[in-house]
């Protein structure tokens, strides 16, 4: 039978594994972590996403979770349009929503099946790619060799760092932070269009908030809630989350309703830090031969960017998907070889491309000064298609391979 390693079991490890198992691979999922399990932050999943989840046919459990999302428009501080909201844009089949993490996680849990091998609480430390033998990975005290092996270990990737060396994790120069307010204690929002939700933009910092079902409701699978991500200058903080809350209460002070209520109510326990970093210089390729197939980096492991796009995931859907049209008949041999090959000439230009976007994007969104940030308010008022559009357009209207 074919075989397949996947090491990780994030979005993008959890997704391929399942992709490849319903496509008659033996799959062996490892992880560090105890247990598989999400964090308690919500995400933004684009049209590109969507459309990978029914590549999956993951679909049908999307449905279940989904929230819609908030309609694309910026505000400054004060609480003036800087961008109008785009409601045509997300009325179309495919529109944006907003899941809680954990319920991605589930939902991707269940499309595993039951004939993957899971072994959790496993650490890759070790990798072998050598050109005539099966590629192997090992904890130290265990190996699994199989005719593949998709690393899909995230951002500081084991596999990745022995593949390619040249490539290193760099902070992006920006701190963020993202939770869930549950309903039952979340601020009663303001009636206009910011209670959909929405994002505003300072010097250099920004906040954008969803909501996670029904206001007052449990939301559609009890995890419900308003969702808030902020992106503030400088590195990540070292303090306890209560000093990081009032830190954020502090930078945050006299934005528009319901910002500050938002921080009000959030409590130190629902603050999730995350490291800001991208990948220098992207890999070279994205699929590397040993034996009778090789190795694919996907996911953060290939491709992690800062979070201004609020793309990575959806891209780590795109990779599985790719993964699984690319992989469905290929046999061991010329042809997996052929197929990995060809997973990073169709995501690898794609991938450079949107990382060079989400550059320039992040250039726009952290100006600071009060010249820049006129500059900056004036252009996005005025063509905001030249400088957020044309990235958005690329990265959304993607569609799976034939
Ligand atoms: C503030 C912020 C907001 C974001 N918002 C969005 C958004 O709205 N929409 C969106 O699409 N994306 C968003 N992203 C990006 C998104 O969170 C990531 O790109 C995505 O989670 C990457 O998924 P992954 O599966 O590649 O990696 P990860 O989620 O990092 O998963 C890697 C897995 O591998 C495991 N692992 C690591 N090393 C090993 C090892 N050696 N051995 C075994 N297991 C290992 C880890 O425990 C983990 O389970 C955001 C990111 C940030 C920071």
């Amino acid at each position: 039978m074919r075989s397949a390693v996947v090491v990780g079991a994030g979005i993008g490890g959890l997704a391929a594994a399942g992709a490849l198992a319903r496509t008659g691979w033996e799959v062996t999922l490892l992880e560090r972590g105890d247990r598989l399990r999400g964090d308690s932050a919500a995400l933004l999943i684009w049209p590109n996403g969507v459309r990978a989840l029914r590549a999956m046919d993951l679909s049908g459990g999307l449905n279940a979770i989904a929230s819609p999302a908030p309609s694309r428009g910026i505000r400054r501080p004060s609480g003036q349009w800087m961008v109008q909201p785009d409601d045509a844009v997300e009325r179309d089949a495919d529109a944006s929503v907003v899941v809680h993490r954990e319920d991605l996680h589930d939902t991707l849990v269940a499309g595993l099946g039951d004939k993957i091998d899971i072994r959790t609480g496993v650490q890759v430390r070790a990798v072998r790619c050598e050109p005539g033998e099966q590629p192997s990975v090992s904890d130290g005290r265990s190996t699994w060799q199989a005719d593949f092996v998709v690393a899909a270990d995230g951002l500081d990737s084991v596999v990745r760092r022995r593949l390619v060396p040249e490539s290193s994790v760099v902070a992006a120069g920006c701190a963020a932070w993202r939770a869930v307010i549950p309903w039952y204690r979340a601020p009663k929002l303001p009636a206009d269009g910011a209670g959909t939700g929405g994002e505003t933009l300072g010097a250099g910092h920004r906040f954008r908030y969803a909501l996670l079902g029904e206001p007052g409701s449990a939301g559609v699978s009890g995890r419900g809630g308003v969702y808030w991500a902020a992106t503030v200058p400088g590195a990540s903080r070292p303090e306890p989350p209560a000093t990081q809350l009032s830190l954020l209460r502090r930078w945050f002070a006299g934005w528009h309703a319901p910002i500050g209520d938002l921080l009000a109510a959030t409590e130190p326990d629902d603050l999730i830090q995350h490291p800001v970093a991208e990948l220098r210089p992207l890999p070279r390729a994205f699929s590397f031969p040993a034996g009778p197939g090789g190795f694919v980096l996907l996911g953060d492991a290939a491709h992690a960017m800062s979070p201004h796009l609020s793309q990575g995931a959806c891209l780590a859907l795109e990779d599985a998907a790719t993964l699984r049209v690319l992989l469905k008949d290929a046999i061991p041999g010329r042809t997996l070889q052929g197929a990995l090959d060809a997973y990073s000439r169709a995501r690898r230009p794609r991938l450079a491309r949107i990382l060079r976007q989400s550059r320039r994007v992040g250039a726009v969104y952290s100006a600071n000064g009060t010249l820049a940030v006129r500059a900056r308010d004036a252009a996005l008022g005025l063509t905001p298609n030249r400088l957020l559009g044309r990235a958005s357009d690329t990265v959304r209207q993607w569609r799976p391979p034939a």
